[in-house]
C-alpha cells in the first residue's frame, strides 16, 4: 500500500533522512520506533509531502506521490494524525469532526461521523462541546477521529500516546486495534514501544535518519538490543 525507497529528507543544512525504504502492506499495522530527534516526524510529514523528499521515491496504492502536493495526497486515501493532538481548540466535536469530511459528500460525511462515534463514545456525549475544554485524552480521541472522517485507507498516527495517563493509552491502543479490524491500514509512531511493538504486525526502528532493524512487533520485542534501548532494559 505504502512504499518508500531510499527516502532522504533535509532541512536546509539538516539531514533528517538519510535513505530510508520500508513498506506497509494493506490491513498491517506497522510501528517506527526511534529516540527522541531520530527523525519519526520527519518521516511521518515526508510521506505527506511536507517537507518533500529530496531524494528518493515514495508510492501510495501503486501511485508515485513523491511529488504530489500535500492537499493532494490528504485527499486520496491517505490522513494523517499529527504529534501534539491539534484539534481546533475553539470549535466543539462536530465542527472539528466536519473539517476532517470538508472534502467529502454529505453521505460519507454521516457514514463516517457514525463510525467515529460508535468507536469513540465519549466523543458523542461531547458533541457540543468546545475542544479546548475537554481533557488530553478527549483530545486525542478527536484528533484520531477527525482523521478517520475523511475515510482513509492508511492512517498515519504519530505519538498517540503522548502525554496521556495509562488508562487513556490502553483505550487509544485498543481503538487502533480495533480500527484495523475494520479495514484501517495504520502506520505508528511511538516512543512507547513497549505498547506499539505489542499490536504491530511489524515494527522498525528507526536511529539518526537511518533504519537499523526491522522484524516482526514479536521479535522485535524480544530483541537484546530494543529491550535495552526501548524497553527499558
Ligand atoms: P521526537 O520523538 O523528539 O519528536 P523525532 O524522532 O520525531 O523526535 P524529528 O522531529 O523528525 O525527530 O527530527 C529529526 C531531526 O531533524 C532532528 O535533529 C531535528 O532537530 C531536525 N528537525 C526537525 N524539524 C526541523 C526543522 N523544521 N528545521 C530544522 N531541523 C529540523
Amino acid at each position: 500500500m505504502l512504499q518508500l525507497e531510499d527516502v532522504h529528507t533535509h532541512y536546509g543544512a539538516v539531514h533528517a533522512l538519510k535513505g530510508v525504504s520500508l513498506d506497509v502492506k494493506k490491513g498491517e499495522i506497522v510501528t517506527l520506533i526511534g529516540a527522541n530527534g531520530a527523525g519519526k516526524s520527519t518521516l511521518m510529514m515526508t510521506i505527506c509531502g511536507d517537507p518533500k523528499a529530496s531524494q528518493g521515491r515514495i508510492t501510495f496504492q501503486g501511485e508515485d506521490i513523491t511529488h504530489t502536493p500535500t492537499n493532494k495526497i490528504m485527499r486520496n486515501g491517505l490522513s494523517v494524525v499529527p504529534e501534539g493532538r491539534r484539534v481546533f481548540t475553539g470549535m466543539t466535536v462536530e465542527e472539528n469532526l466536519a473539517m476532517g469530511a470538508y472534502f467529502q459528500s454529505k453521505d460519507i460525511k454521516e457514514q463516517q461521523e457514525e463510525r467515529v462515534l460508535n468507536l469513540f463514545p465519549r466523543l458523542k456525549e461531547r458533541f457540543h462541546q468546545r475542544a479546548g475544554t475537554m481533557s488530553g485524552g478527549e483530545q486525542q480521541m478527536l484528533a484520531i477521529g477527525r482523521g478517520l472522517m475523511d475515510e482513509p485507507e492508511l492512517l498515519l498516527l504519530d505519538e498517540p500516546s503522548l502525554g496521556l495517563a495509562p488508562i487513556i493509552i490502553s483505550q487509544i491502543f485498543e481503538i487502533i486495534q480495533q480500527l484495523r479490524e475494520t479495514g484501517t491500514t495504520i502506520f505508528l509512531v511511538e516512543q512507547n514501544a513497549l505498547k506499539a511493538l505489542a499490536i504491530a504486525d511489524r515494527g522498525y526502528v528507526l536511529e539518526h535518519g537511518k533504519l537499523v532493524m526491522q522484524d516482526t512487533g514479536k521479535n522485535l520485542l524480544a530483541n537484546e538490543d530494543v529491550k535495552k534501548a526501548y524497553l527499558g532494559g
